[in-house]
């Protein structure tokens, strides 16, 4: 019993070491980074310097090797200071879980050692015309050749512009739908690479999220990652692994939300005492506290099931991102009460907390398509 529920050492070493560094390094900007809608490149500076800003890269393409459940540890303790900051390392591992699903090995060593030193990676599968339904995309890739002509656009990029490489998903045969999809990776340099103005955003302020034109670009077959045909289920495989970093995200937010509530709680005196001493507002953080916990619990297990590739992946997957997005609002909203209406101004940063949470419930499949994921995986372990 001495080891179970309880994580190996280097998970809490790695926690602490990632906990000091967003406290000195990403914490002092998260302020300013979503106030001015900027890049947090202080963030991204000290993640790579420390080897985090990609860290999931394996050692042989020169990164960390970091397993599942390490990659959702780090994003959990930059986001519980800054949710924008935490981006950088999901979104690097969002764009290239495609290749290391499904690349050859002389595409992974081109592309992963890159990321390793600091280019980004972005994802592109959504559409103007097609989130949810994804598969009803409109990009193409014709042949020319022995290579590839792409044309259409990307909608809602994230990193669009900051990102040196892009896993697009295009039809390559219209007429065979979700499975006529395929998988490419292109570069910012390409010809007919360009960019759309960026997003205002509620929340997640210093992360930019663009359109992603496609005008006549042409490429080699060496660009190709999936078989032809095969790039929507291998985008729908990455998901089930990235899911679980928007779960560590929420998580982050929400123990960020929790901390600052419970602080503010035993400080602030009305009617003569801390505003703790109230019921009201201890069971609202006692209930925090509950909730955080157990979408802890579920995220670690999802993290274990990706890292060993379990038949019930999918539904943890979805699971942990639903369940823990669902209580980061919610503990987010409760922290904004619990401080009332210093809660709703910006001098404590539980307002932003509160709108980056709600993000999370929208992408990567809103929560409604989370459920309907489940509800096609149930009793499958
Ligand atoms: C800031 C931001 C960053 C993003 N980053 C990326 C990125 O890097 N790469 C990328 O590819 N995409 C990205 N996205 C896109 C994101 O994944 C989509 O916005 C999301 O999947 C929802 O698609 P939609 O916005 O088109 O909503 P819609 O699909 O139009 O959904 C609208 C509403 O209808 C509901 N709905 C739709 N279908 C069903 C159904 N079958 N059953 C029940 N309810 C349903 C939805 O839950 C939602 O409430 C990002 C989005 C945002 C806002």
């Amino acid at each position: 019993m001495d080891q179970l529920f309880t994580l190996p050492e280097e998970y809490e070493a790695l926690r602490e070491s990632v906990r000091a560094l967003a406290d000195k390094k990403i914490q002092p900007f998260a302020h300013d980074v979503d106030a001015n809608a900027r890049f947090p490149q202080e963030a991204f500076d000290a993640l790579q310097s420390a080897g985090l800003a990609a860290p999931h890269v394996p050692a042989e393409f020169g990164g960390e090797g970091a397993d599942a459940l390490a990659v959702v540890i780090v994003i959990e303790e930059v986001a519980r200071v800054c949710a924008s900051s935490s981006l950088i390392p999901a979104v690097n591992k969002l764009g290239s879980v495609p290749l290391m699903l499904a690349g050859n090995a002389e595409q992974k060593k081109r592309w992963l050692s890159e990321l390793a030193k600091g280019k980004g990676f972005s994802y592109c599968l959504s559409e103007s015309e097609a989130g949810s339904d994804a598969a009803s995309m409109k990009t193409r890739a014709v042949r020319k050749g022995d290579g590839w002509v792409i044309n259409g656009s990307k909608k809602w990029i994230s990193h669009a512009g900051i990102s040196e490489f892009y896993t697009v998903l295009a039809s390559t045969d219209p007429e065979k739908g979700s499975k006529g999809i395929t998988a490419f990776i292109l570069e910012k340099g390409d010809a007919g690479v360009s960019f759309g103005a960026h997003e205002k955003k509620m929340g997640f302020k210093g992360s930019p999220t663009r359109e992603v034109y496609l005008d006549n670009v042409e490429i080699g077959d060496d660009r190709r990652i999936s078989e032809i045909g095969a790039g929507f289920s291998l985008a729908m495989q990455t998901l089930d692994h990235t899911r679980i970093t928007i779960a560590a995200q929420a998580l982050g937010i929400a123990q960020g939300a929790f901390e600052v509530a419970t602080k503010y709680a035993k400080e602030r005196r009305q009617f003569g005492k801390a505003i703790f001493d109230f019921q009201a507002i201890q069971f609202m953080l006692a209930d925090m506290a509950m909730e955080i916990e157990a979408a802890r619990q579920l995220t670690y297990a999802a993290a274990a099931k990706s890292e060993r590739g379990e038949r019930d992946l999918t539904f943890f997957s979805a699971a942990s991102k639903c369940f823990t997005t669902d209580v980061a609002m919610k503990v987010t909203t409760d922290a904004v009460q619990v401080l009332g209406g210093y809660g709703y101004v910006n001098d404590y940063p539980v307002e932003r907390m509160m709108r980056d949470a709600k993000l999370t419930q929208i992408y990567e499949g809103t929560n409604q398509i989370q459920r309907l994921v489940m509800a096609r995986n149930l009793g499958i372990n």
